[in-house]
C-alpha cells in the first residue's frame, strides 16, 4: 500500500505508516499515513519560517491563482473526495460530498479575498499628516484540527491563512489524515512554493505538543476539545503568540408550543444525530414548552424509526457509525449515566450489527431530563440527544442559556416576537430560528462564546481579524 507522507520544506517525507480505518467496516484500511516526529515538526517550522519573508511578499495574484486551482480542483473530484472523507470519518456520502463541496467554496472564497485586500486611509487629527491604516501577515501559522469535519475545518483554516500571506505548519487529527494530506497535496501540485505549507500528521502529544512548545510559531488556529483548547492557550500565552481555539459545545434547541411540529422534529432530528452527532454545533439539548411536549416526543420517536444507520457510503443510509471504538464507549458511558441519573430512555441506544465490523449506535433520545443532569451539561459528542420539558419562553430561554457554552442555540417557533427575543437574548455565537443548530453558511463568521470559543471569528472577511495584524503608518505631507 502507497505510504502517505508527510510534506515538509516541499519535500515528501517520512518513515513509519499508520493505517487509517474505515469506521464503518474495521477490515477496510483506507490507506497509510506516514506518522511525523517531534524533529519533523521542528523542521516544519524552520521551513515556514524561511519561507515566510518571499511570501508575505508575493503578489495577490499569484496567491488568488493558487488558491482557485486548488478550490477547483476540490470541485472537479468532489465525488472522489467526498467518499474518501465518508470512509475514513464515517458520516454518510451525501454529507461528505456536502462538505468536500464546501471545502471548495471556501478555498474559492478566500481566492477572490486575495484580490480584495484594502486598507484605510484615514484623516490624522494633526495638520499636515496622513494616517494609513493596512494589514499585515503574522507570520508562521499552526494549525490544529480535530477529526470531525476532515476536510471543511482544514479548508476554513489553511485557505485564509495563505490568502492573507502566512505560511504555515498543518496538523491534522490522526483518525483523519486523508482529506487532510488530499488537500494538501492539491495545494503543493498548484504552485505554492517550498515550504509555505507543511503537513506533519501524527500525535498531538508529539507533533501538536512540538508546535505549542515552539518560539517560531507565531499564531495558532485551533479546533478540538475544550482540554487540548487550554492546553493552546497556556502555551500560547507562554509565547506571546496569537491564538484562537473553537472548542465544544451543548447546544440547546428550544421547540415552543406554537412550534409547527413538522419544522420543529426535522431540525431537532437533523441538530441531534445527522453525522452522528458528531459535530460541535450538534444539539444534545432539546428544551421543550410543555404544551407540544407529548406531541413533539412522539413525532420524534415515529421520525426516529425512520433513520437507517449503516455503512456510509450505502445508499439509503442516514446516519454512519461512530468514528471509533473510544468515542463508542464514551457514548455508551453517557447512555448509562443518563440511566442512572433518572432520566428515561425513550428510543434507540443500542449498540447495532451491520454487515461489517464498524461501530454501530441506534440514536437515542432521553425524556425526562433535567438541564442539571451530567447528560445535560457535559458534551457526549454522539448521537445521544436529552429532552427536557419547561413551563413557557421564558424558562425555555434560561435553560437555554444555562450552560458552560455558548456556540449555537436554536429555537422553533411560529412567534415573530419569541423568534427576535431569541435572537437577542441567547447567549450563543450563532442563533437558528426553524433551522437545525447545525450547518451554516462558509461566506459569514462561525464562532461561539462561553466556554466555546476564544478569540476572533472563523471564516468569512471576518477571518482577517485573526490571520492578520495592523498597522497604522503616519506620514508627513
Ligand atoms: P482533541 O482536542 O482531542 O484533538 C484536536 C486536535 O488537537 C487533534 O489534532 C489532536 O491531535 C491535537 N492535540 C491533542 N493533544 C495535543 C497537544 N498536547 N498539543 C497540541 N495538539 C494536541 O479533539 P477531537 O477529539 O479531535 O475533536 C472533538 C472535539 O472538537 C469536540 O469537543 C468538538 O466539540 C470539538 N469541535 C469544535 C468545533 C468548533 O468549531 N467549535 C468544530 C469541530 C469540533
Amino acid at each position: 500500500m502507497t505510504l502517505h507522507q508527510n510534506l515538509i520544506a516541499g519535500e515528501w517525507v517520512g518513515g513509519d505508516g499508520v493505517a487509517n480505518i474505515n469506521p464503518s467496516n474495521t477490515n477496510d484500511v483506507v490507506g497509510e499515513y506516514a506518522r511525523a516526529s517531534a524533529e519533523d515538526a521542528k523542521a516544519a517550522i524552520a521551513a515556514a519560517k524561511a519561507a515566510f519573508p518571499a511570501w508575505s511578499r508575493s503578489g495577490i495574484l499569484e496567491r488568488h491563482a493558487i488558491l482557485k486551482k486548488t478550490a477547483d480542483e476540490i470541485m472537479a473530484r468532489k465525488d472522489e473526495l467526498g467518499r474518501l472523507l465518508s470512509r475514513e470519518e464515517g458520516k454518510t456520502l451525501a454529507e461528505g460530498i456536502g462538505e468536500t463541496v464546501r471545502a471548495g467554496q471556501i478555498f474559492d472564497f478566500f481566492a477572490g479575498e486575495c484580490l480584495r485586500l484594502a486598507g484605510e486611509v484615514v484623516p490624522s487629527v494633526r495638520p499636515n499628516i496622513g494616517v494609513e491604516i493596512t494589514r499585515e501577515p503574522v507570520g508562521v501559522v499552526g494549525i490544529i484540527t480535530p477529526w470531525n469535519f476532515p476536510i471543511a475545518i482544514p479548508a476554513w483554516k489553511i485557505a485564509p491563512a495563505l490568502a492573507y500571506g502566512n505560511t504555515v505548519v498543518f496538523k491534522p487529527a490522526e483518525l483523519v489524515p486523508g482529506c487532510s494530506w488530499a488537500i494538501v497535496d492539491i495545494l503543493h501540485r498548484a504552485g505554492l512554493p517550498k515550504g509555505v505549507l507543511n503537513l506533519v500528521m501524527g500525535k498531538g502529544s508529539v507533533v501538536g505538543q512540538a508546535m505549542l512548545d515552539s518560539p517560531d510559531i507565531q499564531a495558532i488556529t485551533f479546533t478540538g476539545s475544550v482540554g487540548t483548547g487550554k492546553r493552546v492557550a497556556t502555551a500560547s500565552v507562554e509565547h506571546n503568540r496569537k491564538f484562537q481555539l473553537e472548542m465544544g459545545g451543548k447546544n440547546p434547541f428550544v421547540v415552543l408550543d406554537d412550534a409547527d411540529l413538522s419544522v420543529a422534529v426535522e431540525a431537532a432530528v437533523n441538530s441531534a444525530f445527522f453525522s452522528t452527532g458528531q459535530r460541535c454545533t450538534a444539539s444534545s439539548r432539546i428544551i421543550v414548552t410543555e404544551g407540544i411536549h407529548d406531541r413533539f416526543v412522539a413525532a420524534m420517536g415515529e421520525r426516529m424509526q425512520g433513520l437507517v444507520v449503516d455503512d456510509a457510503l450505502k445508499a439509503g443510509t442516514h446516519i454512519g457509525p461512530v468514528v471509533d471504538q473510544g468515542q463508542l464507549n464514551q457514548d455508551t458511558d453517557y447512555i448509562a449515566i443518563g440511566k442512572q441519573e433518572g432520566a428515561q430512555l425513550a428510543f434507540g441506544g443500542e449498540l447495532i450489527t451491520r454487515d461489517t465490523p464498524g461501530f454501530y449506535l441506534q440514536p437515542a433520545l432521553f425524556t425526562e431530563a433535567t438541564n442539571a443532569m451530567r447528560i445535560s451539561r457535559e458534551e457526549i459528542f454522539g448521537p445521544v440527544a436529552a429532552v427536557i420539558r419547561v413551563k413557557d419562553y421564558d424558562e425555555a430561554l434560561a435553560v437555554a442559556n444555562d450552560t458552560p457554552f455558548g456556540l449555537s442555540s436554536g429555537i422553533a417557533t411560529t412567534s415573530l416576537k419569541h423568534a427576535t427575543h431569541f435572537k437577542r437574548n441567547a447567549e450563543a455565537g450563532m442563533v437558528m430560528v426553524n433551522l437545525p443548530t447545525a450547518g451554516v453558511d462558509f461566506h459569514v463568521p462561525f464562532g461561539g462564546r462561553k466556554g466555546s470559543s476564544y478569540g476572533p471569528r472563523e471564516q468569512g472577511k471576518y477571518a482577517a481579524e485573526f490571520y492578520t495584524t495592523v498597522k497604522t503608518a503616519y506620514t508627513l505631507a
